[in-house]
């Protein structure tokens, strides 16, 4: 072995002339970060080249096959791609307009999951409510032939807590309109903008209730209806066309740094391939993807590889459920395997706080990440971690640790889930910065050997 290589072992480069540096990878990694473009010319050519990419349709696959052969080309190991069964949905033509009083039309948007209308579409006076309490407090019947419209405002959160509060009246509030005899249902959009672009998103049929069409109006005309209401006698025209395609195929990319000494203990990355078909999910989320692969393709660039495997999972279908189970189902006895497990699925806004599994913050590793992540603006919480994302719930479940990392999503809800969620959005320093604290934590997690699970099961430090 050349003495060269032997300091690189160690984990020294030899830099220009005969002085031995000692490389530290965290600070390699952070300033690394700031420089290199592969995770933004990923998400870049990502958007552009495949465009929409809702789970198991043509493009994502293509898609899944470019983001493996991009992970193969960055070096990863064992990068393959992971089926399963979903129940994929296609948009189709669609439109509303108020006949009644006036004539208007109106930017609406099916979700995700919904039926068609008959081909001839609906025409219906609308029953409004100005919250989705509303809607569940209203009499069986009462809305017997009618549109149900349901126009509760989102509220514009740093954390995004306000989309929580209120998603469930996109997701369930269709059934909840059928079992009082509506014959369609519409939302004013979850979002926290004023444009004319609706805001998609999932629903979910109840077992016991008839299966009616659903849709988001764009805010400024739920507000218009909102307004109309107040005189009654509103009347609207609803065509939607979609449908839903059973035992589609959708694919889950994965890719792993193979750790240097305990190869079979695993920190797991991730995000999401799919998006909504409206935009190029570019905040939805190509970033948390490009953030995840981009971290991995850091830390694969050092010198040596920490002693833990880092795996990079690009999930194939979370905006209509349905990535998650199958992946942490493939993972039989193995799951103990994962130490520790995270997602990233909020834009590229900058991270201002991270949260640990248990009473981590307090250890020794906790102690080497906040003096990481602090020159990047990052806050190590006391708070365990809460919500690890949609994509490792299943795995969390099964008793996977998790972190959390939080980020600026104040103008997140403006344009989730819309036409409007495309490549421009997205500010390459922030982009930059989430590589920095991913690679760094991820670094640190796979080199220090911390116990996630152990800390897990331990309260938080006061
Ligand atoms: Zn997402
Ligand atoms: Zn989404």
């Amino acid at each position: 072995m050349s003495a060269r290589a032997f300091l690189a072992g160690l984990g020294f480069s030899l830099l220009a002339g005969s002085a031995v540096v000692a490389a530290d990878p965290l600070a390699t990694l952070t300033s690394q970060a700031v420089t290199d473009r592969w995770a933004y010319d990923f998400l870049a050519d990502l958007t552009s080249e495949f465009g929409p990419r809702p789970a198991a349709s043509p493009a994502a696959l293509r898609a899944a096959q470019w983001a493996q052969q991009r992970l193969q080309r960055a070096g990863f190991d064992d990068v393959h791609l992971e089926t399963f069964p979903v129940t994929a949905w296609t948009r189709g033509p669609e439109s509303a307009e108020i006949v009644a009083p006036l004539h208007q039309s109106l930017a609406v948007a099916a979700l995700g999951q919904s039926v068609a209308t008959p081909a001839a579409g609906i025409d219906a006076e609308i029953s409004l409510f100005k919250s989705f309490q509303g809607l569940r407090d209203a009499a069986p019947g009462s809305l017997s032939g009618k549109i149900a419209v349901v126009t509760q405002r989102m509220t514009r959160t740093q954390d995004g807590s306000g989309y929580g509060a209120i998603v469930g009246m996109r997701v369930t509030g269709a059934s909840e309109a059928a079992r009082k005899g509506a014959i369609a249902y519409l939302i004013r959009s979850v979002g926290t903008d004023n444009h004319r672009l609706p805001h998609t998103g999932v629903m979910v049929y109840a077992k016991d209730a008839p299966k009616i069409p659903a849709a988001a109006l764009s805010n400024p005309d739920a507000d218009q209806l909102e307004r109309l209401a107040a005189n009654g006698g509103v009347k609207l025209h609803l065509a939607l066309a979609s449908e839903s395609h059973e035992k589609a195929q959708a694919v889950t990319v994965v890719g792993e740094l193979r750790g240097r000494e305990t190869a079979d203990q695993v920190v797991l990355l991730s995000g999401h391939l799919d998006s909504w078909d409206l935009g190029t999910g570019a905040i939805d989320d190509g970033a948390g993807v490009a953030i995840a692969a981009g971290a991995g393709h850091l830390i694969g660039l050092l010198p040596q590889r920490p002693r833990r495997t880092i795996r990079v999972v690009l999930f194939g279908a979370e905006e209509i459920g349905g990535a998650s189970k199958p992946y942490a189902d493939g993972q039989g006895s193995k799951i103990g395997s994962i130490v520790i497990a995270g997602e990233s699925d909020f834009g590229a806004g900058r991270i201002y706080q991270a949260c640990l599994p248990g009473d981590s913050a307090g250890s020794a590793f906790g102690k080497k990440l906040a003096a990481a992540i602090e020159p990047l603006g990052v806050d190590l919480s006391k708070t365990p971690a809460r919500h690890g994302g949609a994509d490792i719930e299943d795995l969390v479940e099964r008793g996977v640790p998790f972190v959390q990392f939080s980020q600026n999503g104040l103008d997140y809800f403006d344009i989730h889930h819309t036409a409007d969620d495309t490549f421009d959005k997205i500010d390459p320093a922030e982009l930059a910065q989430n590589v920095a604290v991913w690679a760094s934590f991820a670094w640190l997690a796979a080199e220090d050997g911390m116990d996630f699970r152990a800390a897990a099961l331990q309260a938080p430090a006061k």
